[in-house]
């Protein structure tokens, strides 16, 4: 898995996963208390997106189901796409 803001390795941590050369890009594993998996996190590098994913957990408590996007890959920042938006 390469880094897709400078293309060097990504380091696969406990909670993270974080550019070898330190150039800022990192995505945090769990995301309203789901953690997601290694292929998860391969797929939202590899393709900017992922599939959708169930047991996301609001602040106000609500489950749901969304689709990661990669929205910076200068920073790693993610955002959700719902299905019922398409
Ligand atoms: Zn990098």
């Amino acid at each position: 898995m390469c880094c897709p803001n400078c293309n060097k390795a990504l380091l696969d941590k406990p909670k993270l996963v974080v550019c070898e050369a330190q150039c800022g890009f990192k995505i945090w594993k769990t995301v309203c208390e789901k953690t997601l998996t290694t292929k998860q996190v391969e797929t939202l590098v590899k393709k900017g997106k992922t599939g959708i994913i169930k047991g996301f957990k609001s602040k106000a408590g609500k489950n749901f189901d969304a689709a990661l996007i990669l929205q910076d890959k200068v920073t790693g920042a993610t955002r959700f796409e719902f299905e019922n938006n398409r």
